[in-house]
């Protein structure tokens, strides 16, 4: 049987990773994750970022098998200039007290580094036993400051993405796969 594809909107390029290679993908972080906190005897706490990865969030925890708590915060980066300047800042804090146990902080994208850097500094200052960070998509040529990253899904090149949570002013964010726009003129 042959593959129905729904036209590409006009405003994207390409399909950059198609919804298979996702689902694979994602399953493979998860079982990594699931081996990795095997033995911990409080629930894991994933904080999701808002909004960007909440689709990611959604498949990736249906795949686990150790015990955790789901959890998101907002954030928000400054104007232009104050994103220059690596601010950023918390809109909406966890409901779920990070004190004494293992978070994982779950991303849509790695860019310049300074979201993840801001809180990996902020949830260790809580007292956490540990903060790891599983982030679905990483661009290499964009990053700034340094950040480890114990689960990545999939390298891409510095072009602007959208779907499977991520937007271009709203649009675009539920689309199944990760496609790269056509900038604006
Ligand atoms: P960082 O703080 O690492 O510079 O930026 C990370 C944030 O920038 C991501 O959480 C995401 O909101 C946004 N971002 C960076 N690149 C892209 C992209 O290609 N597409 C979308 N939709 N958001 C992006
Ligand atoms: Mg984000």
């Amino acid at each position: 049987m042959s593959e129905i594809i729904p036209p590409l909107s006009k405003d994207l390029k390409r399909v950059l990773i198609n919804e298979d290679a996702i689902a694979k993908r994602v399953s493979e972080l998860a079982a990594e994750i699931n081996e990795k906190y095997k033995d911990i005897e409080e629930p894991l706490i994933l904080v999701g970022v808002l909004k960007g990865s909440f689709i990611f969030m959604a498949d990736l925890v249906r795949h686990l098998t150790i015990p955790h708590v789901v959890d998101f915060i907002a954030i928000s980066s400054y104007g232009r200039k104050g994103a220059e300047r690596g601010e950023v800042r918390l809109l909406m804090d966890t409901r779920e007290n990070l004190s004494g146990h293992h978070v994982l902080i779950v991303e849509d994208i790695l860019d310049s580094g300074n979201t993840l850097n801001y809180l990996i500094t902020a949830f260790k200052a809580r007292g956490t036993k540990s903060v790891e960070t599983a982030v679905f998509l990483d661009k290499p040529e964009r990053h700034q400051i340094p950040v480890d990253i114990q689960f990545m899904g999939f390298e891409i090149p510095d072009v602007w993405v959208v779907g499977y949570g991520l937007d271009y002013k709203e649009r675009h964010r539920t689309l199944p796969y990760i496609a790269e726009m056509i900038p604006e003129k």
